[in-house]
């Protein structure tokens, strides 16, 4: 495993695809330690994305050293809000009215968060449905503490290269009708879309962060 050559790699794809818009990685660390998270910011990496409450605060202690953002991006239970929120740079998993009143509470400045859309509407996802999506923004402009940056999702679990496009396709066209509404806070510029099986045709789709666990460990 070269975890170098594993960033060189996903760097030089997105230089051979062309976007228009700037890509950012994000390194999904649920498998990495210390070490590695080390390695990866030798690489250049500089986005690392926990799902993990108490992973990202020990590892955000240890690896205090390096200039890091901290972006959460799983599913954030309510009970564990108050510990980690103003811990990190970023949120991409925002899904809830309830979520929204605790970050509203408890967070000390405007946090960047992406609103997760279920845009395949698998059970088993967390997220909005497309349909509730625009409302939810609107509802949002009254927080304070909220600042809507974009949109993310997760592509379905499938083999299905059609299927998984029209995923992104249709994420991107809701970041359209909701940047229309020019909601104040909620600029809505970036998606976070595209994992390590699919970050190439989230890229082609317009993603603006993609977030890469296996690809880069292997
Ligand atoms: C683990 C994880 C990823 C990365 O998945 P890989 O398929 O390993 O690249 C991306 N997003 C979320 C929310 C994750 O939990």
């Amino acid at each position: 495993m070269s975890i170098y050559r594993n960033v060189q790699a996903i760097i030089e794809d997105i230089r051979a695809l062309q976007p228009k818009q700037e890509v950012k990685i994000l390194a999904a660390t649920k498998y990495a330690d210390e070490a590695v998270i080390r390695e990866l910011y030798q690489a250049g990496i500089r986005i690392i994305g926990e799902n993990r409450v108490d992973e990202l605060l020990k590892k955000q202690e240890i690896l205090k050293d390096l200039d890091l953002s901290w972006h959460f991006i799983g599913s954030l239970q309510s009970r564990k809000v108050k510990r980690v929120i103003n811990r990190i740079d970023a949120l991409h998993s925002l899904d809830r009215l309830k979520l929204a009143d605790l970050i509203e509470k408890y967070r000390e400045t405007p946090l960047d968060v992406f609103v997760q859309v279920n845009v395949s509407g698998e059970p088993t996802k967390h997220g909005l449905s497309v349909d509730e999506v625009l409302p939810f923004v609107q509802h949002l402009a009254s927080y304070q503490k909220i600042r809507v940056i974009g949109l993310m999702t997760m592509a379905p679990f499938t083999d299905d290269e059609t299927r998984i496009r029209q995923t992104f396709q249709t994420l991107r066209a809701l970041q359209e009708r909701v940047q229309a509404l020019s909601i104040p806070n909620c600029p809505c510029q970036e998606l976070s879309m595209g994992m390590s099986n699919d970050y190439k045709i989230a890229i082609e789709e317009g993603a603006t962060i993609i977030r890469i666990g296996s690809k880069l460990f292997q």
